[in-house]
Formats: C-alpha cells, sequence, structure tokens
C-alpha cells in the first residue's frame, strides 16, 4: 500500500507530525539524512505505527501514491533548496513539495515559481505549536501554488488544531503568502513574550512580589480578557520550584535567545514603512539582554533611582494587567496593519478573519483574544487598524489611565518597560491629529530644499523657503 504522504527531516517537529498524521489515519513515508534516526524513530516513537521508513530519497519518493506529496521539516535556508533540487528529478510533473520550516517569505516566493517553471506545486507552510502543537494539532498557514491546496488540505485540516470545531489551518494565499503570515505571528510572539516579561518585572522589583503572590495574578489573570497559553505557561513557570523548594525561574541566566523570525518581521515593517514599533523594541530586548556582562558594568557605573512603590499595591496590580493588555492591543494592531500593507504590496489577498481564526488554536499566541480580533474584521474586512474597531476603542478607553500609572511606575523605578511605553508612544501618535512633523518638513527644507506642503494651500502644492534669506 502506497503512502499518502512523505515527510523528510526527523527532527523534533517532523517526528510529531508524523505521529500526528498516523494518529489522523494518514500513511505517512519518512525519510532523514541520517538515517539512523529513521531507524531510532521506528523502533521508539513509531513503534506500532503505520509509518513506513526510507533510507533514500528515491525509496521514499517511490513509497508515495500520485500525485506525490513530499513535506520538508528541515532546518531553514539552504537545506531547503538542496532538498528541492535532489527531488526535482525524481518527482513527476502535478507532484507536490511542501516546506514545513520556518523559511523566509521571500525564499517560498522563489520556491514557488521556480518549481511551477518544472511544473511542480510548492507549499510554504507555517507551522506553530512548537512539539507540542506538532503532536496534538498546531496552527498551520500554508501558502504557494493554490493547485496544490486540494490534495493536502485534507491531511492538514485533519491534523491541525481546532476551535469552536473549526481547523485552525486555511489556504493563507499565493507564493510566500503563509510564511509572510507565519513571520508576522512569530513577531507576535515575541511582543506577547516581552510584554509577559515587563509585567513580570514591574511585579517583582517593582512592587516586591514573591513568585508564589506573582503565580497566583497570573493564573487570575488567565481567567480574563487576558487568558492566552503564554500566560497559562507563565503561572505555572512561576510556580515551578527547583529541587532547593526555590522557584527555578529566579536561577535562570537572563539572557535571552532568539532564532530570527523577530528580526524579519521588524526589517519587512521597516521595508514597508509600517510603525511594528512594540515588536522592534522586543527583538531588541532580547539583544540588550544578550550583552550581559557590559550590564553588568553598567550597573555598578549608573546606578538606577533610589525609591520605593509606597501606594496600594491592588490597584497597581490592576493597572499593570491593564497595560499589558492595552499594549498587546497596539501589537496586534500594528502587526494586523503590517499584513495589510504587505497585502498590497504584494498582492497577497490575505484574509485577516481568517488568519485570526488560525491562530487562536494550536499556536503559542493562542488566547481569547483572537476571537474579538476575528469578529472585528467580519464586520468590516477592510478595517484600516484594528484601533478603529468598536470593541478596541472601548477597551483602550477602559485601560489607558492603568496603562499610564504602569508606565510611568517603571519611569519613577528606572524599570524598563520599552514594549509598554513605546507601544503607548505610537497610541498617542496615531491618535493625534497634527504631530510635530510640521518642523521635521521645516528642518528638511532648510538644509535640504525638500519642499514642504501648507496646510491653507491645497495637497500635491510643494513650497520651498529661503530660510535664511541668503539665496
Ligand atoms: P531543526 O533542528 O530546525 O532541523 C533538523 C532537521 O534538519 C534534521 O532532520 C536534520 O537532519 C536536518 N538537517 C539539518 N541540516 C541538514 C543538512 N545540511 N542536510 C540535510 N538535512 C539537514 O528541526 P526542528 O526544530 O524540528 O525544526 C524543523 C523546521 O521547523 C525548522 O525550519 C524550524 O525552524 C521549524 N519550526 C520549529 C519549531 C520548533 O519549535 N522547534 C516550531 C515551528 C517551526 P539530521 O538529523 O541528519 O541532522
Amino acid at each position: 500500500m502506497k503512502a499518502n504522504i512523505g515527510l523528510i527531516g526527523l527532527a523534533v517537529m517532523g517526528q510529531n507530525l508524523v505521529l500526528n498524521m498516523n494518529d489522523h489515519g494518514f500513511r505517512v513515508a519518512v525519510y532523514n539524512r541520517t538515517t539512523r534516526t529513521v531507524d531510532e524513530f521506528l523502533e521508539g516513537p513509531a513503534k506500532g505505527t503505520q509509518v513506513v521508513g526510507t533510507h533514500s530519497l528515491e525509496d521514499l519518493v517511490d513509497s508515495l501514491e500520485t500525485p506525490r506529496i513530499v513535506m520538508l521539516m528541515v532546518k531553514a535556508g539552504e537545506v531547503v533548496d538542496q532538498y528541492i533540487e535532489k527531488l526535482i528529478p525524481l518527482l513527476s510533473p502535478g507532484d507536490i513539495i511542501v516546506d514545513g520550516g520556518n523559511s523566509l517569505f521571500t525564499d517560498t516566493d522563489r520556491r514557488t515559481r521556480y518549481l511551477a517553471e518544472k511544473g511542480l506545486n510548492f507549499i510554504g507552510t507555517g507551522v506553530s505549536g512548537g512539539e507540542e502543537g506538532a503532536r496534538n494539532g498546531p496552527s498551520i498557514m500554508p501558502g504557494g501554488n493554490p493547485a496544490a491546496w486540494p490534495a493536502v488540505k485534507p491531511i492538514f485540516q485533519a491534523i491541525s488544531a481546532k476551535a469552536d470545531g473549526e481547523p485552525c489551518c486555511e489556504w493563507v494565499g499565493e507564493n510566500g503568502a503563509g510564511h509572510y503570515v507565519k513571520m508576522v505571528h512569530n513577531g507576535i510572539e515575541y511582543g506577547d513574550m516581552q510584554l509577559i516579561c515587563e509585567a513580570y518585572q514591574l511585579l517583582s522589583e517593582g512592587l516586591g512580589l514573591s513568585a508564589d503572590e506573582m503565580h497566583e495574578i497570573f493564573a487570575e489573570w488567565n481567567r480574563g480578557e487576558l487568558s492566552s497559553y503564554l500566560i497559562e505557561i507563565t503561572a505555572n513557570i512561576l510556580a515551578y520550584k527547583d529541587e532547593d523548594g526555590q522557584p527555578l525561574l529566579e536561577k535562570i541566566l537572563d539572557t535571552a535567545g532568539q532564532k530570527g523570525t523577530g528580526k524579519w518581521t521588524g526589517i519587512n515593517a521597516l521595508d514597508l514603512g509600517i510603525p511594528l514599533t512594540l515588536i522592534g523594541e522586543s527583538v531588541f530586548a532580547r539583544c540588550l539582554s544578550a550583552q550581559k556582562d557590559e550590564r553588568i558594568k553598567a550597573a555598578k557605573h549608573l546606578p538606577k533611582p533610589q525609591g520605593q512603590f509606597s501606594g496600594d499595591k491592588k490597584a497597581m496590580i490592576d493597572a499593570i494587567r491593564d497595560a499589558l493588555y492595552a499594549a498587546k492591543i497596539i501589537s496586534y494592531a500594528q502587526g494586523f496593519r503590517l499584513m495589510r500593507e504587505a497585502s498590497k504590496e504584494y498582492k497577497l489577498s490575505l484574509n485577516y478573519g481568517e488568519i485570526a481564526l488560525m491562530w487562536r488554536g494550536g499556536c503559542i499566541i493562542r488566547s481569547q483574544f483572537l476571537n474579538d480580533i476575528k469578529q472585528a474584521y467580519e464586520k468590516n474586512p477592510e478595517l484600516e487598524n484594528l484601533l478603529l474597531d468598536d470593541f478596541f476603542v472601548a477597551a483602550m478607553k477602559q485601560a489607558e489611565a492603568g496603562w499610564r500609572k504602569a508606565v510611568i511606575l517603571g519611569i519613577e523605578l528606572g524599570i524598563p518597560t520599552p514594549a509598554f511605553s513605546s507601544a503607548l508612544a505610537y497610541f498617542d501618535g496615531y491618535r493625534t491629529e497634527r504631530l510635530p512633523a510640521n518642523l521635521l518638513q521645516a528642518q528638511r527644507d532648510y538644509f535640504g530644499a525638500h519642499t514642504y506642503e501648507r496646510i491653507d494651500r491645497p495637497r500635491g502644492e510643494f513650497f520651498h523657503t529661503d530660510w535664511t534669506g541668503q539665496g
């Protein structure tokens, strides 16, 4: 009996996706560069399943029903291109290659067009949810060549997470659309994590709360509007004790790693000219955390402001919650605004409501809150910015005062809140009718004769002034 799909790359994501597919009745053939891993997988986690092991790409391809679907779950970058080149001579027109790794959307764009020229259909798909998601239901964001989707759809929708019974997997769009959306998802993940970290530092250093007290607070927050996977795991992390009974969290070195997808999102936002300040700050916060030795030196030379919080702790805890919620709204508003621009620029035809639906289950950023975003786009698919939706207008009004208090607490005590405060600056800028860019334009005209428009003249009429009167 032929297999329904072949999968190359039996690291953590690949193995778990294969087991997930097997659970849903699909017959999967597998291959891995280090073939010992194939044998170990079949003798270990895949023992007793109908997974078929192969030791060469030829055997893998021969074991598949047509049209053949070969999915790559390998290290992103050159390795994907190398496998594509090896597969091309083995496949027939109409066969499908799927890349499920974290590829850059421009690479996926290029690969889709390249393979189409060879009669092969390519899908580049985001898969989110880490090991647990891959095993039990990830969020899957496929894009590429639409001709490939009908054959892949039953498998992907079966194995994906479900939110209210609907699969967290839908066709995102052509060429690099799937990986584009996955990239923004990862950027938002950086933002969500940074926001939680800032809340944690304000609670612990600002209010002097213990890990157990913070565990209670995050558990409580997880029952309200902030309810999400990341808040839930944060509550669990705060409760976790090391062998000596002390919170393990306090013993973890404060230098964060990153694999680059947050950075890609920030670079793309700069390319498209869309403010994505919260995600940008989140990437830079990780970079700053990595400068540990320098920070140790600076802490000696540049002492923090003296002082302690002496107000109403309960009210400040609520203010920090409001800051987290309001800044999270800003982050998603910026992320969706970026996707709106990308959709126009790269002709992706993105459906924002569907994207919010895909992120509601399976992935790291899954949350209650994505329902509200889905509803906003259902009401108005052309919504310019989430901040203009009635629900979010009301949410911002309700959270704004607390958000400002939390940022002021950080400023007074010298506790950094780059995401909370940059989000607030964006909010204040976004809702300001007249910004000081009139002065910017005057400066540009002064030193560079870049010209300016006037508010008392029609748009599109440009003026230059001889500012020094010296010609
Ligand atoms: P990974 O560590 O990114 O990649 C390991 C796999 O790639 C192994 O099968 C390895 O084969 C293969 N590989 C590496 N270099 C190779 C080369 N030069 N030639 C041939 N094969 C090579 O694995 P992963 O963490 O499971 O992730 C797979 C993909 O999913 C990546 O693109 C990753 O970014 C993405 N992703 C990961 C997560 C996660 O939570 N880990 C979540 C979402 C998406 P060998 O066994 O022979 O070394």
